[in-house]
This record gives structure tokens, C-alpha cells and sequence, in this order.
């Protein structure tokens, strides 16, 4: 029977008929606390959901575990901070054992001070949200409670699935499909090449299982090695740019990238927005950013980055994906950007926004078998295949720390390994903090990976202890690299000026005005732009960018601002092309 996460949680199954709801779970030892959240909840979610109140630990624990056999679903887990018999924290540790699909909530008294419990308890990952009491307003105890479930009913079994993949576990194609398909969140289920289902799926499509992924849409419609256009014409979005003028090139899709196109759409110039594979960028893959304003609780980059897309989008900018940028040239006043597949796209500014691409280890075995347990940046869609292995962590900054956290809760053990003495020169001190507190983390100091061994898929990896002086090999089912990386630039005629690949802007352009070799114009660059007039450049691949997500959308609100001022300025002044502008051979 089936039965989707909507029906789950509204307690019906396909057939209609009514299941036990999930629970909503309360526990307070102030009865009126109790008493006032179960009447409030059941007014509101009581159609969909079971509200539970208890005023002890005791009886709280005692219920938790009768709905754990009686195997009913339990969706928020709400408990005081302070209980007497033992801290909320605690209680929705225990609680989280017996449920840990639910989403705990911590109850704490209105105290925005550094002492409120929930500051911990955010911090060391023992709470998902937090309630203030007592709650001014019904309405706000609702919108927080809806925010809460709709988390929940994202982690449950998606009912519907708009393809299935199949393909190899560890083939770095299969690996690709997935990543992408996450990144355009459609709902999808994985089936191995070699399991029952998929080999099922096959055969009856008379398909040859030797040449995976292979891609089928609801409606049948099948894709045997699907090409990345291919895949992104698939879901519904746009592969091919048929826009060969504009006022402003956006290149890149990252949060520095969408925010100019919101911006820059928003405030009526035509923008159009080139990214080599799909929208988000770095910050897209990264499945928690806790620091972004206005997100108490974190959000996912995936989630933050899908609506800036889609908001961009909504004011009219256009919008091109699989389609990277090769060049860039000067024509008078006209800049030309070059697109891989040949064809060109004319404005009158460019915004670059290419972000940086990750530095490699260096090593041929582990370079060989990326994909294959070897994976390079975030851990997002890989997470969950990780249950019960023993993975590491290369890095020691904070992609790397939260790439450990995010694998530890579903990996047996991460080990993170650090060339360096320490974590604190790198890494944020609430990541470390974090660390030193979940469960499963390790921390290898002065440790590098110096090779790799596997047939087709990783198996162990050669650690060298540069202390010690030793060498062993250790069995590892997986290695996530966040060790930095190299500005997206080389595509860049040498005009535009970059130190270690970053782009020069403004005044590290032309400190004193005119007397910069390389600046063609009397008047000196302004903040963002680049050594060449009307090519300006935003987020982590501008030379002293902080490397933060809420940076590179200031970076991109700003660059906007600049932009119109010097189309404003009618561009005076502007020489002909410099030398070194026509980029790269296509
Ligand atoms: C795992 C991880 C976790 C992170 N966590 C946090 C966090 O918690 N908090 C925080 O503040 N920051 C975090 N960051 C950093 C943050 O994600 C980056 O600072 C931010 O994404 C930079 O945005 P950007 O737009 O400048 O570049 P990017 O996000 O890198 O986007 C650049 C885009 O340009 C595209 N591109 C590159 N070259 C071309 C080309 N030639 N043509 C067309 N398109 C191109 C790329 O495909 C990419 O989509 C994290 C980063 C990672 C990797």
C-alpha cells in the first residue's frame, strides 16, 4: 500500500483510510505549559497530528517508548529546557534514540543573552529549533510549528518519484546524475545496476546493463548516459541560450551570481545568466549554512540558493544552465562573452561571479577513483550512503568540519585529517566546539593521505604521520577533500588582472587612479570593477572576497549599484580594446 509523506502526515493511506496520525510531542513539568501547548497544537495541526503532553521525564520516556513499539511516528519532540529530573537537552537526546526521524524542539524562556540554554543546544547539534515561552501570539507559535513540520515531511519518503535513476553505486556518472537531480531537488529514487529492481527495470526496457546511468521519467520517457544539457532540459530547465544581446552578462550561478541577476532584473536591466552546470554554486551543495542572517535554525544552501534562483527568475532574468564561459572580449563599448559551445552573448557589463573550484590532493590513485569514494567538496547527496562505513575528512577549514559533521550523523566513524597542529588556525571556534562534541569524530593532526588502493571503488587509503615519522594503511569506504581551491578564472583574457587566479577590483586595480599600468581611463576603477572597464567581478573569485555566502550576496547587491553607475556614465572615456581581450581560443 502506498502511502506519501503528505498522506503520512496527514494520517491517510492511498486507499483513504485514516492511520494513526503522527505524534506531536510535549513535555513540560508546568502544567499550564502543557496544558496551553496541546490545546494550542490541537487546534491547529489536531486534524493531522496527535498532540501528546506529559509533565515528567519519567511518563515522557515511558510514552516515547510505547508509540516506539506499538512503531507509531513520532514528528516534533517538544521539551522544556529545564525539567529537574534532567535537562531538556538530555531528554531530547534520549527521546532522539527512540525517534530519530523526529525534530526536537527545546521550550526556553525569552532571554536573548549568550546564558539562554538554546545557545548550547543549537551549537553542540542537540536541538533542531527552539520555542520561547510564554508566545506572545498564537499565530507565531503556529508559523513556527508549520516551519518545523515541513522540515519533518522533507526527511519522510518522497510518495512520488519524478524519475529513477540506475546505475553503479561507485560509477562517478551515476554519481553526477544524482548530485545534479538533487541540486534541481526532484524527487528521484537510485536503483543499483545490479540489484533486483534495477536489473528488473532494464530488462524490461531491454536495456544493456553495461551502459549506466540510465534515467527514466515518469512518463517513461527513458535516457540511456544522459548528457548534462541532456539532463537539464529533462527536468524542465534551460540548457541553451538563444539571447545573443543584453545589458548585463551574469556569469555564474552561485549566491553571488543570482543575487546581481535578482538585483539586477529587479531594477529593470536585462540580465542574462550563464552557469556552467546548475544554479546554487558551492553554498548550493552545502546541506546546512548556519551563519546566513535571518536563519535562526540554519538553511540548507540547496534551499536558500533554489529560491534566489527562482526569484531572479520571477524578474525577468534569463536564466542558462550547462553552459560555461570561454572567453571574454572588448568591441568599443560592447562586451562580448564567449559561451564553450561557440556561440556569444553581447552587453554592455559584465559580472563575473565564477566562484573557486576546489584544489586537488595530487595523488593519481585517489585523482582516478573520484566519484568512486573519492569525492571533492560537500557531502550532500552522498551522506546517507555512508550508514555504518568508516569515512575521512581532508581538511581542516570549516567546509571540512561541517562536511564531517553532516557525514557523522549517518557514517560509523570520520576521521578528520589535518596537515596542521591544530583545527582553531582554520576552522570557525562553534565548528570545533561541534566537533569536539559529536560523537564518532576523530582528529588526525599532522596527517596527510599520500595514496589510495581500490579496484574501481576506494578501499584504504595510505596515512602518513609527519610527527611520528609513520606510515600505515587504513580501510576506508569513502574520502571527502575540502582543502581550498582555485578562483574559476582561466578562462579570463590576461586584461583582466588577477593575483594567485583571483580578480583584481577597484582599488587593488588602481590604488592611486590613472597611474596603474593596465587601467586604460582617467577616472579610477570603481569598488568591484575589474582592470577592465565595465567587467566587474563579485563573490569568492574577486581577490580579497571573504569566502562567506552572505558576503558574495552582498557582493552581488552591491555590484549592481555599480553597474548602473557606469552605464549611467554613459561610458565615457572608454578606449579602445586593450591588449590581451580576446581570451582564449575557442
Ligand atoms: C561545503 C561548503 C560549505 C560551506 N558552508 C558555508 C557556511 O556555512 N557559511 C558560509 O557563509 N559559507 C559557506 N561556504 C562558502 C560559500 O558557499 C561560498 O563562499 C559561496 O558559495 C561563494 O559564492 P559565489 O557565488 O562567489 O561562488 P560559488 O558559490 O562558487 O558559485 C560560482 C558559480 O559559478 C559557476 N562557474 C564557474 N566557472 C564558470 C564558467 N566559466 N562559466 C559559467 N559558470 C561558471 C560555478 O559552476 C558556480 O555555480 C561553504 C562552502 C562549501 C563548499
Amino acid at each position: 500500500m502506498n502511502t506519501t509523506s503528505a498522506d503520512a502526515a496527514a494520517g491517510r493511506r492511498a486507499d483513504g483510510e485514516r492511520i494513526s496520525r503522527p505524534v506531536i510531542f510535549v513535555v513540560d513539568d508546568d502544567a499550564g505549559v502543557v496544558r496551553a501547548l496541546r490545546d494550542d497544537l490541537t487546534r491547529r495541526f489536531g486534524e493531522d497530528f496527535r498532540v501528546i503532553g506529559e509533565l515528567s521525564v519519567t511518563a515522557g520516556l515511558a510514552t516515547l517508548r510505547e508509540l516506539t513499539d506499538r512503531h507509531e511516528t513520532v514528528a516534533l519532540l517538544i521539551a522544556d529546557h529545564d525539567m529537574g529530573e534532567m535537562p531538556g537537552a538530555d531528554f531530547l537526546a534520549r527521546a532522539h534514540e527512540m525517534h530519530p526521524l523526529a525534530k526536537r524542539v527545546l521550550l526556553v524562556e525569552r532571554d536573548y543573552s549568550v546564558r539562554s540554554p538554546i545557545v548550547q543546544a543549537m551549537t553542540l547539534g542537540q536541538a533542531d529549533y527552539h520555542l520561547t515561552k510564554p508566545w506572545m501570539l498564537e499565530q507565531h507559535l503556529y508559523r513556527s510549528v508549520s516551519e518545523f513540520l515541513a522540515e519533518w515531511a522533507k526527511d519522510q519518503e518522497a510518495g512520488f518519484d519524478l524519475f529513477h535513476v540506475i546505475g553503479g553505486r561507485r560509477d562517478p556518472d551515476t554519481h553526477k546524475l544524482r548530485e545534479l537531480l538533487t541540486r534541481f531537488n526532484v524527487p528521484f529514487r537510485f536503483h543499483t545496476v545490479d540489484g533486483e529492481q534495477g536489473r528488473g527495470m532494464l530488462a524490461g526496457r531491454g536495456l544493456d546493463p553495461s551502459r549506466v546511468p540510465v534515467m527514466i521519467r515518469h512518463d517513461d520517457y527513458t535516457m540511456v548516459e544522459p548528457a548534462t544539457a541532456q539532463i537539464i532540459e529533462a527536468v524542465g530547465a534551460n540548457a541553451r541560450n538563444d539571447v545573443s544581446e543584453c545589458d548585463v552578462v551574469i556569469v555564474g550561478a552561485g549566491p553571488a551570481g543570482l543575487t546581481a541577476a535578482v538585483y539586477a532584473a529587479s531594477e529593470g536591466l536585462q540580465a542574462v545568466v550563464l552557469e556552467e552546470t546548475v544554479s546554487g554554486g558551492q553554498a548550493g551543495s552545502s546541506p546546512m549554512i548556519r551563519n546566513y542572517p535571518g536563519f535562526p535554525h540554519g538553511v540548507s544552501g540547496h534551499e536558500l540558493t533554489r529560491r534566489a534562483c527562482e526569484q531572479a527568475w520571477m524578474f525577468g532574468a534569463h536564466m542558462v544552465f550547462s553552459q560555461p564561459t570561454a572567453g571574454l572580449e572588448c568591441r568599443g563599448e560592447e562586451r562580448v562573452v564567449r559561451i564553450a559551445s561557440g556561440s556569444r552573448v553581447t552587453a554592455r557589463a559584465v559580472i563575473i561571479a565564477t566562484g573557486i573550484a576546489w584544489r586537488r590532493l595530487g595523488v593519481p590513485r585517489l585523482e582516478a577513483l573520484i566519484g568512486s569514494g573519492v569525492f571533492y567538496g560537500a557531502a550532500g547527496s552522498e551522506a546517507r550512503a555512508m550508514e555504518g562505513r568508516d569515512v575521512f575528512v581532508v581538511g581542516a577549514g570549516n567546509s571540512a568540519g561541517q562536511a564531517a559533521l553532516h557525514l557523522a550523523r549517518h557514517a560509523r566513524r570520520v576521521t578528520m585529517l589535518v596537515r596542521g597542529d591544530s583545527l582553531a588556525r582554520s576552522m570557525s571556534d562553534y565548528l570545533i566546539r561541534e566537533i569536539e562534541a559529536a560523537r564518532g569524530i576523530t582528529v588526525r593532526l599532522h596527517t596527510e593521505v599520500t595514496d589510495g588502493h581500490g579496484s574501481g571503488h576506494l578501499e584504504a587509503l595510505t596515512l602518513h604521520d609527519k610527527l611520528h615519522g609513520r606510515t600505515e594503511q587504513v580501510p576506508a569506504a569513502a574520502l571527502f577533500v575540502l582543502i581550498g581551491g582555485e578562483p574559476h578564472t582561466q578562462w579570463l583574457p590576461a586584461a583582466v588582472q588577477r593575483r594567485h587566479g583571483y580578480i583584481l577590483t577597484g582599488r587593488d586595480v588602481a590604488r592611486d587612479g590613472a597611474h596603474r599600468p593596465g587601467w586604460p581611463l582617467d577616472r579610477a576603477p570603481l569598488p568591484l570593477e575589474t582592470s577592465v572597464p565595465g567587467v566587474f567581478a563579485a563573490g569568492d573569485a574577486r581577490y580579497r572576497s571573504i569566502k562567506r555566502v552572505a558576503s558574495a550576496v552582498g557582493d552581488g547587491a552591491t555590484v549592481v549599484r555599480l553597474v548602473h553607475e557606469y552605464l549611467d556614465a554613459g561610458n565615457a572615456g572608454v578606449p579602445p580594446p586593450a591588449a590581451g581581450m580576446t581570451g582564449p581560443p575557442a
